[in-house]
């Protein structure tokens, strides 16, 4: 099936694509259609459905639409950045920071907390598929962790430096390609898609 990515990060594609082998993700850019959509919603979910209509409004027939909204929750700061992911420091330091910014200020602001079970944490990922208009699915997983003292790893985006997979005690972004996706909160939740787009 042909699955438009109502997203502009490669990486997500990517990481899709590994695992959807047997469908084609395209990114909006490369239809040449201008996508955005601002994530203003109070859960992973809500926001999901909403990248996903505001593309499906766009996007031309043939297409199925899927978001991904993800997110990291830290028991620590009460489940937060959460929602705020991707703006977390925004307000301290009044613009968007870059990946490795936001890294050091959570690092900084965890840095009172020394233990593994001080720091625990989970990244989650919500789906939302448009196969039709009143066919819509959503779905959600998570994979648990702690946030570790320091960046560790190359691989991955984002988070990945400072997020540790408990059950592999390394970061994502020490991780093989293929155990991130085995492990990961995204190839967790994709992992149900493909059943469901099995029987689609
Ligand atoms: P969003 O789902 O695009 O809103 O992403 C929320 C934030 O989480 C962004 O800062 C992403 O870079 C980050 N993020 C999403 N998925 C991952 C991941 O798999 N690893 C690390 N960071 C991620």
């Amino acid at each position: 099936m042909n699955i438009l990515l109502a997203s502009n990060n490669t990486h997500k594609k990517e990481e899709f694509a590994r695992i959807l082998t047997s469908h084609t993700i395209m990114l909006p850019s490369e239809l040449n259609l201008s996508y955005d959509f601002e994530e203003d919603k109070e859960t992973f979910t809500e926001n999901a459905l909403g990248k996903a209509r505001a593309l499906q409004a766009i996007a031309p027939e043939g297409y199925l639409v899927l978001a991904d909204d993800s997110g990291l929750c830290i028991d620590a700061l009460d489940g937060s950045p959460g929602v705020r992911t991707a703006r977390y420091g925004m307000e301290e330091h009044g613009r968007m920071l870059k990946s490795t910014e936001r890294n050091e200020w959570l690092l900084k602001n965890l840095s009172h907390l020394e233990k593994a079970e001080e720091r625990s944490a989970r990244f989650v990922c919500a789906l939302a598929l448009i196969a039709a208009p009143h066919r819509i699915f959503t779905l959600c997983e998570s994979v648990e962790g702690y946030i570790a003292l320091k960046s560790y790893g190359k691989g991955g985006f984002g988070y990945d430096p400072v997020f540790v997979v408990k059950e592999a005690g390394k970061t994502m972004a020490e991780l093989s390609e293929q155990e991130k996706d085995r492990l990961s909160h995204r190839g967790r939740a994709t992992r149900h898609l493909i059943t469901l787009l099995g029987e689609l």
